[in-house]
């Protein structure tokens, strides 16, 4: 049975309790952040796509599969041959995307010192976090708009500031929370775009085995946070399954900072 015709027996089964099918695509949804949103929608009765450079990762995550509703295809976000492929793909298999979440990153923020940092160490940033979102929205727009769907894209805190040798992060990122209000308004009023701007979120427990790494957090770790602990994957996964829902359909454009109130803390010396 292909997804199409899964998708319409889960109609089917729906109809009954009133709901409806729909279909979400989580980049970079086999590790991290990513899979706690992939986990989260597919707990929520989505069908979830999760794309991911990683394999082994991907294959870690189809053991959720035998519970939820969940796929996984190997894509590189930034090459822009396998993005429309990708998008071909959902578009013959399943019929309709009704969320993007544009979450695939090279999220660790330093890089080397200006003066050394090497143009292609930049390029691979740019590519991954910035031209990625950009690549899978312009692929994923006709069948967003057909649903009226909505994108989510995860930016950073380091958007907005930042520690030094962060350029190539930061920029990548301030570039996400720029292409999110300019999605907006060309994917409007069909398609509503907003970014999320995480602060620290500890992924450890959520990387794939053989990158697990338990090690506690040390106490002043957690207590710099306003709310006294460090962020979960699973905060930005709620803060995700709001914003596609019919609950946020008056906001669009918005980045929103979640970062246990860091960003709103005093740190003169
Ligand atoms: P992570 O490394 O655990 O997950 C990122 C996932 O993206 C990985 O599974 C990786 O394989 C995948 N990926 C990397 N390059 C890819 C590519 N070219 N194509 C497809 N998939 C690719 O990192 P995370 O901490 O979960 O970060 C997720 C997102 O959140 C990133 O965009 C990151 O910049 C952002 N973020 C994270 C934090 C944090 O503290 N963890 C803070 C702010 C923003």
């Amino acid at each position: 049975m292909n997804h199409k015709s899964q998708i319409k027996e889960r109609a089917n089964q729906m109809n009954k309790t009133k709901r409806s099918v729909k279909v979400a695509v989580v980049t970079g949804g086999a590790q991290g952040i990513g899979k706690a949103i992939t986990l989260k929608l597919a707990t929520e009765h989505w069908e979830v796509i999760a794309v991911d450079i990683d394999k082994e990762a991907g294959g870690e995550l189809l053991g959720h599969s035998k519970i939820y509703s969940i796929v996984f295809k190997h894509l590189d976000v930034s090459d822009e041959d396998s993005v429309e492929q990708f998008f071909n793909f959902v578009e013959k298999e399943y019929g309709r995307l009704d969320a993007l979440i544009n979450n695939a990153g090279l999220a660790s923020p330093g890089n080397a010192p200006i003066e050394k940092l090497k143009f292609n160490e930049w390029h691979e940033k740019i590519a991954v976090n910035l031209s990625g979102p950009m690549l899978c929205s312009k692929y994923a727009a006709n069948l967003l708009r057909k649903s009226k769907g909505s994108v989510v894209n995860i930016a950073s805190t380091r958007a907005l500031m930042s520690e030094p040798d962060n350029e190539a992060y930061s920029a990548s990122k301030g570039g996400v929370v720029a292409l999110t209000h300019a999605l907006a308004n060309s994917l409007g009023p069909d398609v509503r775009v907003n970014a999320i701007s995480p602060g620290w979120i500890d992924v450890r427990n959520w990387q794939k085995r053989s990158e697990r790494d338990a090690e506690p957090l040390r106490e002043v770790d957690h207590k710099q946070h306003l709310v006294g602990r460090v962020g979960r994957p699973t905060d930005i996964a709620d803060m995700v399954s709001y914003l596609i829902s019919n609950r946020a359909g008056f906001i669009t454009g918005q980045n929103f900072v979640i970062d246990g109130g860091m960003n709103r803390k005093m740190i003169y010396q």
